[in-house]
């Protein structure tokens, strides 16, 4: 690309760098609220073989220098005028020659920069046309974003949206009424979210009906995919109800990429599937029930500065290069694949491995229960134990009588903790990290 002029900065890793332009490969840290001129930066600086690194602007200081010391950046932008000097020094926007450089939620530790390189112009377009044939973009899509576009899903709609000739609609930080009003408004097709955001909707617009109001017309959508978080079967039975037929989708997959699609119909037939492998992809898992997805070649990335954790993710196979990303499940005769939950999470107790995602779908139809997360505490004797954190009107005794009539006793909670919410990431992720440290310091 050709040179661009320097830009003023602030923020502690510009000074030694602003006065040089930007050229191929370097990597610009944006730490901006997500907007349509975001989004135009990002495509710009791909297109120019720059690569963006999209980060959430309320990290503390000491957040952001954990984050971007191994990251590298060239430039660090951390408000509004600064990207508005960057897009005009940045060429128009085009085929996108890499993918941004995301850094993964951090759920099980530091995050890590996924980085995918430059592409050549084959595989760039390979890059946009299968993500355009798996989404089906189109040029009259209106794209709502529900989630902050630092995050890797709701930036690759947005940008395959853009690059269908769509357009984007940004409400803003995620607010029921607001995404709400948008709906009505802007009459979006497509939208992303994750189980947090649809159960944050839905009692909203129950709020709304029951205050004699209506809730939005939904017959705009054509596509409504969600991911991230496992979705509890409730809150998946009505978005299937609410949405129009055959509009709604779950997919499994990661900052490193997109593993699985399942339309709620094969949902409906294989009820806690995340679906097949999407096209292009191959699913597999070892015996120990560890996932590894083989891809093409264009769809290869490292861990930015850590060749060890690249060389842990990756390994070849006849079919091409395959990566896991340490999650566990099955995958039946059909290719369905059910998760069962991160390496990170399991638990293992007197020698038996407990999922807690396992344990938390069943302790999630006990009645009153209306969110529980389950998670592993050193023990002496077990090694770990199981126990739950429980929001909803239950007690101790209901519980565990639910639990002896429904789990094998290895899965059985051995104590419960009630809270009025759970600690999740904007991802909708729980911080289970948190509620094992808590279980070991309580507060106070
Ligand atoms: P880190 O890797 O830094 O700990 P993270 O795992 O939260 O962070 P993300 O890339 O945001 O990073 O999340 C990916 C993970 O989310 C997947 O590996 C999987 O465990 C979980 N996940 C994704 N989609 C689904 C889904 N449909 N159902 C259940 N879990 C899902």
């Amino acid at each position: 690309m050709p040179p661009v002029s320097p830009i003023r900065t602030s923020g502690p890793y510009c000074d030694p760098v602003a006065n040089r332009a930007l050229s191929e490969g370097d990597r610009v840290a944006l730490l901006v609220p997500g907007s349509h001129a975001y989004l135009d930066v990002v495509l710009r600086l791909l297109t120019g073989g720059v690569f963006p690194i999209p980060l959430d602007p309320r990290l503390t200081t000491a957040e952001r220098e954990r984050i971007l010391s191994g990251l590298d950046p060239t430039l660090f932008v951390d408000d509004e005028q600064d990207l508005a000097e960057l897009a005009a020094t940045l060429p128009e926007a085009g085929v996108p020659r890499g993918r941004p450089m995301h850094c993964t939620s951090g759920t099980t530790g530091t995050p890590k920069g996924v980085w995918s390189g430059l592409l050549d112009d084959a595989a760039a377009a390979a890059l946009v046309d299968e993500e355009r044939e798996l989404w089906g973009f189109r040029s009259d899509d209106v794209n709502l974003v529900l989630s902050p576009l630092y995050h890797s899903a709701p930036l690759r709609f947005a940008m395959g949206t853009l690059l269908a000739g769509g357009r984007v609609v940004i409400p803003g930080p995620f607010d029921p009424e607001a995404v709400t009003a948008a709906i009505e408004r802007d009459r979006p097709t497509t939208m992303f979210c994750v189980p947090t955001h649809l159960q944050r909707l839905f009692a909203h617009w129950d709020a709304l009906l029951d205050s004699g109001a209506s809730v939005p017309d939904l017959t705009c959508f054509r596509l409504v995919a969600h991911a991230g978080a496992p979705c509890p079967t409730d809150v998946k039975r009505r978005l299937i109800e609410l949405f129009p037929p055959g509009s709604t989708w779950e997919f499994y997959g990661s900052t490193e990429g997109q593993f699985t699609a399942c339309r709620s119909e094969e949902w409906r037939e294989r009820p806690g599937t995340v679906g097949r492998a999407r096209p292009g992809r191959r699913l597999t898992a070892d015996p120990d029930g560890t996932l590894w997805c083989v891809v093409p070649d264009h769809a290869r990335f490292t861990y930015y500065g850590d060749p060890e954790k690249t060389a842990a993710a990756w390994r070849e196979t006849d079919d091409g290069p395959a990566f896991t990303v340490g999650d566990h499940g099955r995958i039946d005769d059909d290719g369905y694949v059910y998760l069962d939950g991160r390496r990170e999470d399991l638990i293992i107790s007197g020698g038996v491995n407990v999922y807690p995602a396992e344990v938390e779908q069943v302790l999630g139809e006990c009645p009153g229960v209306d969110d529980v997360a389950v998670y592993g505490v050193p023990d002496p004797e077990w090694g770990q134990r199981v126990c739950a954190a429980v929001v909803g009107e239950v007690d101790e005794d209901e519980l565990a009588s639910y639990a002896r009539s429904h789990l094998a006793p290895p899965k059985r909670p051995k104590s419960y903790v009630f809270r009025d919410v759970l600690p999740r990431t904007l991802t909708g992720k729980v911080r289970r990290t948190e509620l094992t440290a808590e279980a070991v310091t309580p507060p106070g």
